[in-house]
């Protein structure tokens, strides 16, 4: 069982993901708020760099690795 963590920057409760088996993350904890500053603002730096690219970093967490916070790429929706 993972354990129920929170999102640093916006309180919401990480939810658990399975990466892409390419990975090698396994089950993740990923922030899921589009309403996230962390996402926010992270789409803002990137659309400053490239005007085309839609993507966007949620905030994550990872459970193998003692719950260490990486950025997880994602899809601008
Ligand atoms: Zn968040």
């Amino acid at each position: 069982m993972l354990e129920i963590r929170f999102c640093p920057h916006c309180g919401v409760q990480l939810s658990s993901w399975i990466g892409p088996p390419e990975s090698g993350w396994g089950e993740i904890l990923v922030c899921n708020n589009n309403e996230c500053v962390y996402y926010r603002n992270s789409q803002t730096d990137i659309r400053n760099k490239d005007e085309d690219n839609s993507l966007g970093c949620r905030y994550a967490e990872d459970p193998d690795n003692g719950y260490t916070a990486f950025n997880l790429l994602a899809w601008y929706k």
